[in-house]
Formats: structure tokens, C-alpha cells, sequence
């Protein structure tokens, strides 16, 4: 069933069954937070909606026919994709990022800070709630419907909105309007009313550790902690993935071992080794002290469950390192490991919020260090 999506049973179901009943409706509105499959599954179903050998027992397009292809491409000439972008934003750029998201459907396109802007009225851009309002009025090409995948709608400014407003309160014969958006409570009520609802949920650890494995690769060990860590986010995995997930973890048991070497300078090089070898990456730096804090909840788990194997097995997220685990909580039988993710929980959202990267890291080196070698309260 749309096997590319991973997980997300239900909203495929919602939207299979509409189809199959010939019962679909004008406009889908798919919720969810961005990595949990919204555009994707818009995709894929613009895909078996137009598909010319579409496997029905199954529902799965083929995606060898020239109607998948060129939806896979973005070239259909049907099949119109919106995304939110920045003014500087040139077409070459916006090309690029086409041409990686056909290679890996979950790969994010949404630029940070951009939006679905309005575009100009003599010259209407391509990716733009303009550029729509001309595709709508242009005959479709091969098919006899057209499809508007419209993503990320809470990024829309007011112009805009009410553009896309009009289409929904009287859209044209023939066209269907798969919008989505990570923030369903911000949106105008108008809008949210003249669409079905189609919610996403987080997906099964499972899901996306098999996922891992099949598609891309992983392998068993690996794949467990990156599906762990991901929180049912498949775009997260992927995020842990680039870059090598091994690599980010050597990162943070180097950055580990600086906080606890026997000088306390050395935690400013430890944050300067991270800094460097990363380019001040922000990403990357979340992922770090992500599975940093992953470290010290396994320590924790293993210091309060070392009679209850079997809930252990469960629990631990670094099972391949388990051995250092142990060592570090036999090295610090003192830390206060609770502290110690809140700490660096913090940080991770002071990061996010744009504080100057390089304070924040010495600052919860310093906290981390004091957690790890002060008794616990
Ligand atoms: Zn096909």
C-alpha cells in the first residue's frame, strides 16, 4: 500500500478508499509535523491516481510507467509541487532541490524562513500561489485531472491565503488540491473547513528500523538506535543517517570525554574540536548532544535496572556500547544523570533558538561536568 510512505496506515487508508469509491474529495489537507510523510504521501498519490498500470490488489503505482516517472521527476506536466522558498531563491536552486527530493522522496525541500509567497501578477513565478492560479487555468496535458500538491500552508502570508482560499471556496472541474501542514491549529479555520482531513501520526520505532534496513541499508544495531532516536520521525533518521551516524557518536563520546578529562580546560578544546570538524553545523550539533543525552539515559536505565535484563534489552539505546555504558557509570557513580538530560535538553533548545553556539556548548560542558563528579543530591 504506497510503499514508498513509510508507516501512516490509516491516512493511506482514508485516501485509498476515497479513490477507490470514486468518492475523492476536492481538497486533502494532511497534518503533521514535518519528516512524518505529509508531501510524500501526496506524491505518491498523485502517482497511483494517474498511473497507466497501476497494481489495484495492492494499491501501488507502478512507477516505471512515463506518468510515474515524471511525477517522480517533477516534470508532470499535471502534477504541479509548491513549496515554501526565500525571494533570493533562484529557479537553478529550486531545481537542485527537485532534483535530490526525486532521488530520495523524504529528502526536505522547505527552505528555513521561506514561504509560499504570492509571486508577481505580470509575470507569475513558477513555484508561486500565482504561478498556481495560471497552471489552474491552463487545460491539463495527459490526464484529465491536474493535481496541486501545496505544502507547508501555514507559511503562507495573508495575500496569499485568500488566493488559495478563492480556489478552495469554487475550485475548477477537474482538479484536486492535496495541501499540508506541520501546524494545523495556525491556519485560517477557512481554509482548514474546505478540505478533508487527513492526520499523520508519529511513526513505530519498528516501522522505521525496518524501513532503515530495506531501504537503505543499515544495518541491525545501527538502525535500532537511529530509530530509537528518531521519535517516529522518518526524516529525522535520515538526518541522523548523513553524515555518517557512527561518526556523530565518536563526536559526542569525544565531546564526553573532554567534559570529564582531569583538566577542566579541556572542555574548551573538546567544544573546539566539535566546532571545527563541523563547520558549526547546527544539525549536526542538535544530533550530537541528542545522542549525548541518549548516553546518559542508558546509564541511567543500567544503573536502576541491572536485576531486570529483560526491560533492559528493551530500553537501552546504545546496545552495541553497552560495555562503556557501564564502564561510565561504574568511572561515575555520582552523576546525576536526570540533571544531566535536562541540561543538555536545554541547550539543545538554545541552540535551536539561534544563542551563539560556541558559549552554549562550553556552558553545558561546565554544567555536565559539575552533574557528573558532584554527589547526587
Ligand atoms: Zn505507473
Amino acid at each position: 500500500m504506497l510503499s514508498k510512505v513509510i508507516g501512516q496506515e490509516s491516512a493511506k487508508r482514508q485516501l485509498l478508499a476515497a479513490f477507490n469509491h470514486q468518492r475523492l474529495a476536492h481538497a486533502y489537507l494532511l497534518a503533521g509535523e514535518e519528516g512524518l510523510g505529509a508531501e510524500e504521501l501526496a506524491i505518491e498519490m498523485a502517482k497511483f491516481i494517474m498511473c497507466a498500470r497501476p497494481d489495484k490488489t495492492n494499491s501501488e503505482p507502478c512507477q516505471a510507467c512515463s506518468n510515474c516517472r515524471k511525477i517522480s521527476a517533477f516534470q508532470h506536466p499535471d502534477v504541479h509541487y509548491y513549496f515554501p522558498v526565500l525571494k533570493s531563491t533562484d529557479n537553478s536552486e529550486i531545481l537542485s532541490m527537485l532534483e535530490d527530493k526525486s532521488q530520495e522522496l523524504y529528502f526536505k525541500v522547505k527552505i528555513a524562513g521561506g514561504s509560499l509567497h504570492i509571486g508577481d501578477q505580470d509575470n507569475p513565478e513558477k513555484n508561486s500561489i500565482r504561478g498556481l492560479l495560471r497552471e489552474i487555468g491552463l487545460r491539463s496535458y495527459e490526464g484529465n485531472i491536474k493535481v496541486f500538491i501545496v505544502t507547508f500552508v501555514e507559511e503562507m502570508n495573508q495575500e496569499s491565503a485568500n488566493a488559495l482560499l478563492k480556489i478552495l471556496e469554487e475550485p475548477p472541474p477537474n482538479t484536486l488540491y492535496f495541501l499540508t501542514t506541520g501546524y494545523l491549529q495556525t491556519l485560517l479555520p477557512t481554509i482548514v473547513s474546505r478540505c478533508q482531513l487527513v492526520k499523520l501520526f508519529k511513526i513505530k520505532s519498528e516501522i522505521i528500523e525496518s524501513a532503515l534496513r530495506i531501504k537503505n541499508h543499515v544495518q541491525i544495531e545501527e538502525s535500532r538506535i537511529i530509530a530509537k532516536l528518531a521519535d517516529g520521525n522518518y526524516a529525522a533518521a535520515l538526518q541522523l543517517l548523513s553524515g555518517d551516524f557512527k561518526n556523530k557518536r565518536e563526536l559526542m563520546i569525544g565531546f564526553l570525554l573532554g567534559i570529564v578529562a582531569a583538566r577542566p580546560s579541556s572542555i574548551i578544546e573538546a567544544v573546539d574540536t566539535l566546532l571545527s570538524e563541523n563547520k558549526k553545523d547546527k544539525a549536526l550539533v542538535i544530533d550530537v548532544l541528542n545522542i549525548m543525552a541518549t548516553w546518559f539515559q542508558d546509564a541511567f536505565y543500567v544503573n536502576n535496572l541491572r536485576s531486570h535484563s529483560e526491560l533492559l534489552e528493551t530500553l537501552v539505546i546504545n546496545h552495541d556500547k553497552i560495555d562503556r555504558v557501564e564502564k561510565f557509570t561504574v568511572n561515575f557513580p555520582s552523576a546525576n544523570l536526570d540533571s544531566a538530560v535536562n541540561e543538555i535538553e536545554k541547550a539543545v533548545d538554545l541552540i535551536s533558538r539561534n544563542v551563539y553556539l560556541n558559549l552554549i556548548l562550553i556552558n553545558l560542558g561546565l554544567n555536565l561536568r559539575k552533574i557528573i563528579f558532584h554527589p547526587r543530591n
